[in-house]
């Protein structure tokens, strides 16, 4: 078979499956209300939680620094990339979430990447949720050590599996929040389960942090779990933070581990300045502006009760993630695109990112939207459930 036929056999086939991806055209800047396809919508879908992506104070601060630094970092960390943006957006994330010291990535991806390969290889266990993040996934894939998936959120089948570990380290993962269910993971008894197993806990909160907790510290601060509890603290920039990049937080020697070992930190460039400078401007705007986030328990607290009324099915989900699983990924498309037709914007989320069979709209709610925004919405599911 040549390349031309194994490409379009395999798109032909994706196809065939309703499984196709296509990307839309967004022309605005994110927010409630955007332009899409020259279509403008009421959004639903974008992870921008606390409406900080296009908030003026941000945008400032990315623009002056943008002024001083230019545009590109010109180099990786270890070499010469590291600017004082980055480190003091470093020390200031360290003091946010109660850790020694953070390290800035260039994106959760290659956070997650970086960690599970600097810290476990072949001999070694990787456990992660069911539902983790496919970059987690694919971290412990790559990492070579012995992966094994336990059922979601389910300690005794963890606990199960981590009986039969024979010698080498044990490394359990999880999402803090589940990125495409909204739902937790139960930090504290990952916490005591690790202790009493001599397994190491990470876990990756891109959807927990900056949203979750009284401060926003995520669901670590929500939990009340410390560094001791959990060594191995991941946060991303690019959903409440509005920005882009990552982070892991720990220890001292955590953090000196990941600059000599982790390959996805050594071998790339460094963040542009401008956007740690911009991240600096959101961790500041997370800490004075408790309304935003607020505003968003409330919009949650609105939605859950006004779909319940409605009738629909909403998961036990308690973030700003609300999905309604559809289960088929040809009906979810045409639910999403009816609703499409009335100005609203979901998400339409198909296999392989969920499981085979549970296709589903993801909802996702923002500090930006206002109540009638949410009616708006409540009134196109109500209108596309009788069609
Ligand atoms: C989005 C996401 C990532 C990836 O983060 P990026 O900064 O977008 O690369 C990692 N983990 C989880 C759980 C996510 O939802």
């Amino acid at each position: 078979m040549s390349l031309e036929q194994f490409l379009q056999h395999r798109l032909h086939e994706r196809q065939q499956q309703s499984l196709y991806r296509q990307r839309r055209r967004l022309q605005t800047a994110q927010g409630p209300r955007v332009e899409i396809d020259g279509a403008e919508v009421l959004a639903f879908s974008s992870n921008d939680y606390l409406g900080l992506a296009n908030h003026p104070e941000v945008k400032q601060a990315f623009i002056e620094a943008a002024e001083k630094y230019g545009v590109g970092s010109g180099a990786s960390h270890l070499v010469s990339g590291h600017s004082t943006e980055h480190h003091a957006l470093e020390e200031e994330l360290a003091e946010f979430t109660g850790r020694d010291r953070t390290l800035l990535f260039s994106s959760g991806y290659m956070a997650n990447l970086g960690v599970l390969t600097a810290l476990v290889g072949k001999g070694d266990y990787v456990y992660e949720d069911k539902l983790n993040h496919a970059s987690l996934l694919d971290a412990g894939l790559l990492s070579g050590a012995r992966f094994q998936r336990y059922l979601h959120n389910d300690m005794d089948s963890l606990q199960n599996y981590l009986l039969k570990a024979e010698s080498g380290h044990k490394l359990i993962v999880t999402d803090g929040v589940f990125s495409m269910d909204g739902d937790i993971a139960p930090l504290k008894e990952l916490a005591e389960l690790a202790q009493r197993n001599d397994a190491w806990l990470m876990v990756d909160d891109a959807h927990g942090f900056g949203v979750m907790g009284f401060n926003g510290g995520g669901s670590a601060e929500q939990l009340h779990v410390d560094q001791q509890q959990l060594p191995i603290l991941v946060g991303t920039l690019g959903k409440a933070f509005g920005t882009f990049g990552a982070f892991v937080a720990g220890s001292d020697d955590l953090i000196e581990n990941l600059i000599q070992f982790a390959r996805s930190y050594i071998y790339t460039t460094a963040l542009p300045p401008a956007v740690a400078a911009a991240s600096r401007k959101s961790l500041a705007l997370i800490q004075q502006e408790d309304w935003r986030r607020e505003k968003l328990h409330r919009h949650i607290q609105y939605f859950r009760a006004e779909a319940h009324l409605l009738g629909l099915d909403l998961m036990d989900s308690h973030t700003a993630i609300q999905p309604v699983v559809i289960g088929d990924s040809v009906r979810t498309q045409l639910v999403g695109n009816h609703l499409l037709q009335r100005g609203l914007l979901v998400g339409m989320i198909r296999p392989p990112t969920v499981p085979e069979g549970t296709a589903r709209l993801r909802i996702t709610l923002s500090a930006e939207h206002s109540r009638e925004d949410i009616d708006r919405l409540l009134e196109g599911l109500k209108k596309v459930r009788h069609a």
